[in-house]
């Protein structure tokens, strides 16, 4: 499953798990990654490397890590423009980029992909999951669900305590909220039993924590509404719903959070985008 960040703290867990379990890396058969974010895939060509095993990844998701990992820094000036046009202040897009930039020595060496189709069972010690598509989080992210004894490995799609974050990226999908509230919509019809997420405890009440998320969106949408209809861009809208009291990090991801949910409601022609001085600005 996962292989985590390639840097020495997971490279020393993944030892640890290997001499405490009783195996070498040559025993691993086959390495399964939900979708392409770095805490997730960044050390699944190390591991590859190290075991021989196969990397196996849902279509979409191998080509995001083509796109945003195997093509150098092109695609850092597509995240300049982007930041730029939503209205976040140029000191504050240098400092983004060079966030951007230190993760991805963790994110190498790059694996082969084997392709996970929709639907496909696939074999995880001794019983068959199947692959569920569950875009949102990531374009292509997948879940693994087991019908035998209803646990669902959930990635970042079902988390227990925080939202996973649904971001508008300038080569993602254009929808992605869309995405992620129609995969909800669909999980409502699991039988899930045991929800074993990427980050945090297991859980069990998945029908309430499906319906928390839903409620959730629902209320961010209607804030961010109101504060968009007075006229703001991405970055004003960010500033007033989270705050400025968020590292680096966490305001490149309520910046694109927040991009998500403006480009929603655009969509669905509760608000306008026009373009001013370079920048979008949304309204009634
Ligand atoms: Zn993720």
């Amino acid at each position: 499953m996962d292989a985590g960040l390639n840097y020495g703290p997971t490279r020393k867990v993944w030892s640890e798990f290997m001499v405490s379990h009783g195996f070498n890396a040559g025993d691993i058969t086959g390495i399964y990654i939900t979708h392409y974010h770095p805490d997730h895939y960044g050390a699944a060509g190390w591991l590859q490397k190290l075991s021989g095993a196969p990397v196996y990844m849902s279509v979409v998701e191998a080509s995001m890590t083509e796109k945003i990992w195997r093509q150098g820094t092109q695609n850092l000036d597509i995240l300049v423009r982007m930041y730029l046009e939503n209205g976040v202040p140029d000191g504050l897009v240098t400092k983004m980029l060079e966030n951007v930039n230190d993760m991805r020595s963790m994110v190498a060496p790059q694996p082969e992909i084997t392709p996970l189709s929709d639907g496909e069972e696939v074999r995880l010690g001794d019983l068959y999951y199947r692959v569920v598509s569950t875009p949102g989080h990531s374009d292509g992210h997948v879940c693994f669900y087991c019908e035998e004894n209803g646990v669902l490995l959930s990635g970042d799609h079902l988390l227990p305590h925080i939202t996973s974050n649904i971001s508008l990226w300038p080569q993602s999908h254009p929808n992605p909220l869309d995405n992620f509230l129609t995969s909800l919509a669909e999980n409502h019809r699991l039988r899930v039993s045991l929800a074993l997420p990427a980050h945090g405890e297991c859980f069990s009440n998945v029908e309430q924590r499906l319906t928390e998320l839903e409620d959730h969106h629902r209320e961010r949408l209607n804030t961010m509404k109101r504060i968009a209809s007075r006229g703001a861009t991405a970055y004003q809208v960010c500033m007033e719903v989270f705050g400025n009291g968020l590292s680096l990090h966490e305001t490149r991801f309520a910046l694109t959070e927040t991009m998500a949910h403006l480009v929603y409601l655009q969509k669905r022609g509760e608000l306008r985008v026009d373009r001013e001085n370079g920048a979008y600005k949304y309204s009634l």
